[in-house]
């Protein structure tokens, strides 16, 4: 078999890292190409070097001299910037994952989807921001979007042959995150730290607090609503502390269907790496003894109003959600600067919410501009705090 070629957007992340791992075990099968941070350097350099990708790129553009300080010599093409990162994303590969955290993953994804290639989609962000602007140019260009969310990989893998009209409810599972069985005053004052304490995932900050908020299952309610189109009142989160089942698919005829896994990402990036085959992984089988019993609550939207926000967004349409999603971002970056309190993260959504939406987005270009606008926004909202 001849190797695939493959980039990596936001390569020394943590979804970067669970691919390069499985990358590592197959070295045959895989050519490197691009190889993307923001102002990871030297990390970047080393993960260049060893997969001897073809070019590496921070988009922030003042890590450009220590990275090719580091690379110097190694024949390994380096830039720096924006407009390097979409272009690198634009090289044709057989498949691209695109696992940059938040709205700046974007424009680079779009880049990616626009030489009509595979993209494993990690970069929730992107869709829930730019939604039909993303799935449109998705079928201009004949691209193929996998999801690497192990929610909408598990749906993914349910669904498989299934038409989409037979589906009766489409069921996101959430873990409830670290503050599930905490009171409102526990939750009050919780610190950065404990929020990316997640009980079950190892992942970066960002999607960390926003498990802990219940965020991130309002974001995936949202990719979920754009990637398998069965209409938002057919969508429905449950918690499932356990993290067992990924998601599950209700057929008309009663059958339910559920995907099973340990809670490890290299599994749905694994399902994508491979597709439409299967590959090894080095994940431990599912013990389910060991596991013992697997539970299931509705969200508290008392508690947790993010899930809440993100289905008033949706179905208000327009730029909401990528309103919804910038707010986010920008409250999620304060608290985690420990500029905010914990609660004061939907507070901040909410308000932006409540503010003038720009019209449905028609291009990337609106997208980023909504986008823009609701940074600006909850920027001006946590000044008045
Ligand atoms: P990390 O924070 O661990 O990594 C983010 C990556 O993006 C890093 O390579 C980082 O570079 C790069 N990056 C950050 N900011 C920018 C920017 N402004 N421009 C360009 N590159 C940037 O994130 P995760 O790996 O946890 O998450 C990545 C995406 O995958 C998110 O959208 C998340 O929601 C999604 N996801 C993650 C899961 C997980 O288990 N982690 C599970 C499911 C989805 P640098 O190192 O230089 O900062």
């Amino acid at each position: 078999m001849t190797a695939r070629t493959i980039s990596i957007l936001g390569a020394t992340g943590s979804v970067g890292a669970s691919t390069l791992d499985l990358i590592r075990r197959n070295p045959a099968d895989w050519q490197v190409v691009a190889l993307t941070a923001n102002s990871s350097a030297s990390e970047l350099a080393a993960l260049a070097r060893e997969f001897d990708a073809q070019i590496a790129i921070v988009s922030d553009e003042a890590h450009l001299p220590s990275l090719r300080a580091e690379l110097s010599g190694t024949g390994i093409e380096v830039a720096g910037g924006r407009e390097a990162l979409c272009e690198a994303a634009s090289r044709k590969v057989d498949l691209t994952v695109a696992a940059i955290v938040g709205c700046a993953g974007l424009a680079p994804t779009m880049a990616a989807i626009e030489q009509g290639g595979t993209i494993a989609l990690a970069n929730k962000e992107a869709l829930v921001s730019a939604g039909d602007v993303m799935t449109a140019a998705v079928a201009e260009h004949g691209a193929t979007l996998l999801p690497v969310d192990s929610e909408h990989n598990a749906i993914f893998q349910c669904l498989a042959d299934n038409s989409v009209s037979d589906v009766r409810w489409i069921t996101l599972t959430a873990s409830g995150g670290p503050f599930r069985t905490w009171s409102a005053q526990q939750i009050a004052a919780a610190t950065p730290a404990q929020a990316v304490a997640h009980p079950n995932w190892d992942m970066g900050a960002k999607i960390s607090v926003d498990s802990a908020t219940m965020m991130n299952k309002g974001l995936e309610f949202i990719e979920a609503h754009h990637l398998f189109p069965v209409g938002l009142d057919r969508l429905r989160i449950v918690v499932h502390p356990q993290s067992v089942i990924h998601s599950m698919v209700e057929y008309r005829d009663g059958s339910t269907l559920a995907q099973l896994g340990p809670s490890d990402m290299r599994v749905p990036i694994a399902s994508c790496l491979a597709w439409p085959q299967r590959m090894n992984t080095p994940c431990a089988p599912l013990d389910l003894p060991a596991i013992g019993e697997l539970s299931f609550f509705a969200p508290d939207e008392e508690l947790f109003p993010a899930t809440r926000l993100a289905r008033e967004a949706v179905h208000q349409g327009g730029s909401a959600p990528a309103i919804l999603n910038a707010a986010n971002e920008v409250a999620v970056a304060a608290f985690l600067a420990g500029k905010i309190a914990f609660t004061k993260i939907a507070v901040v959504v909410e308000e932006c919410l409540h503010r003038d939406i720009p019209a449905v987005p028609a291009s990337l270009a609106d997208v980023l501009a909504a986008d823009s606008l609701g940074r600006a926004q909850a920027t001006e909202i946590l000044e008045t705090c």
